[in-house]
C-alpha cells in the first residue's frame, strides 16, 4: 500500500516534517495523535501518540487494513532497483 492510499483513509491529514499526522482512528481523537512516516524499506510506519498510544493492531483494524498492507512488497512484483524485496510476514 502506498502512503497516498493510506492517507486517503484517514481524517485530518496534514504534512508534518518528513511524514504526516492525522486523527487516530482507533480512539476518540480530537487532535492529530497519529503520525505516519515511510520507513527506509518503504514500509509505512504508524504511531499513536495519545496517552500510552493505541496498539498498531487496533489502528490498522480501525482503518480497515492489515499490518501486511503497510509493507510495499505485497502489491509489487520484483524489485525495480535491485534492493532486497521486503516480504510481509505478519500474521
Ligand atoms: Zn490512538
Amino acid at each position: 500500500m502506498k502512503a497516498d492510499e493510506l492517507l486517503g483513509r484517514l481524517q485530518g491529514v496534514r504534512q508534518s516534517g518528513r511524514g504526516w499526522e492525522a486523527h487516530c482512528p482507533a480512539h476518540e481523537d480530537r487532535k492529530p495523535s497519529l503520525t505516519i512516516a515511510v520507513g527506509e524499506s518503504g514500509a509505512l510506519l504508524l504511531r499513536c501518540h495519545a496517552g500510552a498510544g493505541c496498539p498498531l493492531d487496533k489502528i490498522v483494524a480501525a482503518i480497515g487494513i492489515t499490518k501486511a498492507d503497510l509493507f510495499p512488497g505485497r502489491a509489487t512484483r520484483g524489485t525495480r532497483d535491485g534492493r532486497r524485496r521486503i516480504v510481509a510476514t505478519y500474521d
